[in-house]
């Protein structure tokens, strides 16, 4: 694993985000690739910690760590009395205890953070590379707590009958998921499930939709469901309690990049065509929501839809 991998993480950039508001997060990361030493990610972290968000303190701590490193690493880690209270070789909301600001890790478009190693996944229907639509981040306190969810969706096929997410045959609300179903019905789309401290950030994926800031309210982030027909919250999935997630809005569109693909889609006489609009849909525009059984380990999601 090289740094170039896994760098930059994904509480790093969110630290940045928070600490510097004023500066675009690149500026920042350039900044601190200029510590050339060793165990970068903890002494990155340390450096962060203490700079406190100021520009100066930053630079001159990357001066210092390129000195000696172990300087910067006692001063954030280490109390007066010589204890040690953090560990910045853990992601800061473990370090810190703090938490960090999962808004900015939830947004459309842009490149996702995916678990390191996550090949880009392909589409079952067709075997095109899917495109990322969007992911949402949970904070601190939800069941799924430090998860990213990545979702992506093959915008170069489309039929019939995967417009929405295969749906099961029996009543949906408090349906007892059928063993097999979760394994296979993610065709045309993919939900990746990613820990936060952990994910990093894909330079490698060429956005195809524009970068958009999630609201999590109108996400439903941490809330309940906002049901536009009947209550659908499922039961059970091999034993296993469902934990609702958040929800996309009714009607959302997803604007392309400019030069991206047109998204395939279904004309009147039901030949596939390429759909005219300069944004990308997902599931026909309903409103679609997620839920998790058992932890987020298990890696086991549930989405249905609905239209009002
Ligand atoms: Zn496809």
């Amino acid at each position: 694993m090289t740094p170039k991998e896994t760098w930059p993480y994904a509480d790093i950039v969110a630290k940045i985000t928070a600490d510097f508001p004023h500066e675009s997060a690149a500026t920042i990361l350039d900044l601190l690739d200029e510590y050339k030493g060793v165990e970068k990610v903890r002494v990155v972290r340390c450096i962060l910690h203490l700079a406190n968000g100021g520009i100066d303190q930053l630079l001159e701590l990357i001066g210092t760590a390129n000195t000696d490193y172990r300087d910067v690493i006692y001063w954030a880690e280490y109390d007066l009395d010589d204890q040690r209270i953090h560990d910045f070789g853990q992601p800061f909301a473990i370090a810190t205890e703090t938490g960090y600001d999962c808004g900015q890790l939830s947004y459309i478009g842009g490149r996702p953070y995916l678990p390191s190693g996550t090949e880009i996944p392909m589409c079952a229907v067709c075997s095109a590379r899917m495109c990322f639509f969007f992911q949402v981040a949970l904070s601190a306190g939800h069941h799924w707590q430090h998860t990213i969810l990545a979702m992506f969706h093959c915008i170069s096929c489309c039929s019939e009958d995967a417009l929405i997410p295969e749906m099961l045959t029996v009543p949906l609300k408090g349906a007892e998921i059928p063993l097999e179903f979760l394994t296979h019905y993610q065709t045309n789309f993919r939900i990746i499930i990613g820990d936060i401290a952990t994910a990093s950030y894909r330079n490698d994926y060429d956005p195809l939709i524009e970068y958009i800031p999630i609201n999590s309210s109108t996400w439903r982030v941490g809330a309940k469901p906002q049901w536009l027909l009947d209550d659908e919250t499922p039961g059970s999935y091999e034993a296993l309690e469902a934990t609702f997630l958040f929800q996309v809005p009714s009607g959302l569109i997803f604007p392309k990049c400019s030069g991206a693909p047109a998204q395939k889609t279904l004309n009147l006489e039901g030949q596939i065509v390429d759909a005219q609009q300069r944004h990308y849909e997902l599931f026909l525009g309903n409103a679609v929501y997620f839920f998790g059984f058992g932890s987020p380990a298990s890696e086991h999601t549930y989405i249905l839809t609905q239209a009002d």
